[in-house]
């Protein structure tokens, strides 16, 4: 079934130089899923040429022909979802029902959000001089690299290629080599959907080799990474090669805060949904849950219950809400964690290893795990394991637990359960974080901005701000007006 597996560069499919290929393995299986042509330095010099010779005609594009095709390929996802979602559950392990309804869709809504906002890049017009006239405009970057990860392939994809297209860039895009399948099918449906050629290129290639040339490249204006903090500081020393602007969006370690006074219900429901969701395998997926001391033991209760009602399996199963982790790799540095949380003394309150059932022996699965009696300085707590590991710690006061929460090198997301309004502004201006959410956890949408503080990042995704801050840049011009300025 799958059709796509080359570079994809200057408009078409092409054979990648090195002449190697690289197996995708399905995690839930363990079973090949494709050979991809692996990409080398060649194949990324080819690309950014593509994509610099394709500038001119895709910047100067009238706005609303520019929408246009945009709309075209939101609508052309829309139609292509089910084979889209398909390669994203077999590729990463993401359940079907996830990337059927939410992923593909959300990728769909990028693209129209975008295209509706490419009208309303305005600049200004500053009143300092008569005899003058100074103004500022937006202008996209020119070439943007686009790096990605594996755990929500296609919209982690979209969320940089949809908003720098709108801004008039052209885009050269490197999936993980975990999963690059559903971005060579984008490039596919943009190119059909009326894409002129080299706006957008795939190249599938090792972190290592591609994304490293790709971070230095001359020819790249600017870099849009989503990955983990240690990739991020490489990708930003070699930037700092030609100066070129980044935007990183890395990993967390989300807090969540629960008060005596929340709706212990449904916070429980949303911490056992959070932290389990993808194997814990979002950023933004909680990872400390502080529990007021009131009603500690009845909210773990709670959640327990919740907890064992996840349907962990076969991710192409409808009925499947947790999949399999991306590889057997991340599940050992997961299996790591856990040991040497016990051995630290830790307490165990469920999961702790893969799921004993035969059918799923041959995947990278994980039963949800849950400690309590952490250490709060201790790596469990400290590091982002980016897997199904939710901390639990109890608390009394206010400002101890808000002390607590930042006491990490992270500051993506943060959550706090409470009906008292001055407690939940409290916490809102006292998160070192760049997503707060209060009675809720994990939303966000095309619109809304969203990016880290501290080791979580350097800028924005979505929105008005993402466009503005992110995919495009200001220039300003000066107009000699002449010795006619006053009338
Ligand atoms: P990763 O950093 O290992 O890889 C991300 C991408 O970078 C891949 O395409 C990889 O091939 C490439 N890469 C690896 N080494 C490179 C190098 N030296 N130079 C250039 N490119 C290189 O991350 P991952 O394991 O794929 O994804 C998980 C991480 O992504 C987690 O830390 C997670 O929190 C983060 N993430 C952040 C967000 C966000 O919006 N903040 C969203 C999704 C995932």
């Amino acid at each position: 079934m799958i059709e796509f597996s080359r570079p994809f560069i200057g408009g078409g499919f092409r054979r990648a130089h090195s002449g190697d290929t690289f197996t995708t393995i399905n995690p839930s299986t363990g079973e090949a899923i494709a050979d991809v042509e692996k990409c080398d330095g060649t194949d990324v010099d080819a690309a950014v040429e593509a994509a610099r010779s394709a500038c001119s005609r895709w910047r100067f594009m009238k706005a609303e022909q520019r929408a246009s095709v945009l709309r075209g390929i939101a609508q052309a996802l829309r139609n292509h979802n089910d084979e889209l979602a398909m390669l994203d559950t077999l590729d990463a392990g993401i359940p079907y029902v996830e990337t059927k309804q939410h992923d593909v869709a959300r990728s769909a809504a990028l693209f129209e959000y975008s295209a509706s906002v490419i009208d309303k890049l305005y600049g200004n017009t500053v009143p300092i001089d008569p005899k003058y006239m100074s103004l500022t405009f937006r202008e996209p970057f020119g070439v943007v690299a686009a790096i990605t990860p594996w755990n929500a392939p296609l919209a982690n994809a979209v969320i940089s290629v949809a908003p720098a297209l709108a801004c008039g860039n052209t885009v050269v895009l490197k999936p993980a080599s975990e999963s690059p399948l559903s971005a060579l099918m984008l490039a596919k449906v943009c190119a059909d959907a009326g894409l002129p050629e080299g706006v957008l290129n795939v190249i599938p290639g090792p972190g290592s080799d591609v994304g490293m040339k790709l971070a230095s490249h001359p020819g790249v204006d600017k870099l849009c990474f989503t990955g983990s903090v240690e990739t991020g500081q490489q990708i930003l020393q070699c930037a700092a090669e030609n100066m070129k602007e980044c935007n990183m969006e890395l990993g967390g370690k989300t807090p969540v805060v629960v008060f005596e006074d929340a709706d212990i219900e449904a916070a429980a429901k949303a911490v056992s949904f959070s932290a389990f969701r993808r194997q814990g395998q979002i950023c933004t997926a909680a990872a400390r849950l502080f529990l007021h001391e009131k009603i500690a033991d009845r909210f773990i209760d709670l959640l327990l219950a919740h907890v064992r009602e996840l349907r962990v399996g076969d991710p192409t199963d409808m009925n499947t809400q947790i999949g399999p982790m991306i590889s057997l790799r991340q599940r050992a540095s997961v299996l790591e964690y856990i040991a040497k949380g016990r051995k630290e003394g830790a307490t165990l309150l469920i999961g702790g290893g893969p799921p004993e059932t035969p059918a799923l022996a041959r995947g990278a699965y994980m039963t949800p795990t849950i400690f309590t009696d952490v250490d709060h300085s201790s790596s469990l707590a400290q590091d982002e394991i980016f897997g199904p590991v939710l901390c639990i710690f109890r608390f009394s006061s206010e400002d101890e637990v808000l002390r607590t929460a930042n006491d990490v090198r992270y500051g993506l997301g943060a959550s706090v359960w409470t009906k008292g309004i001055e407690r939940a502004h409290f916490f809102v201006r006292g998160f070192e974080a760049g997503l707060v959410w209060v009675n809720c956890i994990n939303l966000s949408h095309p619109a809304i901005p969203a990016g880290g503080f501290k080791m979580s990042g350097l800028g924005l995704e979505n929105g008005m701000e993402a466009m503005l801050r992110t995919y495009s840049r200001s220039k300003t011009a000066w107009f000699n007006l002449g010795d006619r300025a006053e009338v």
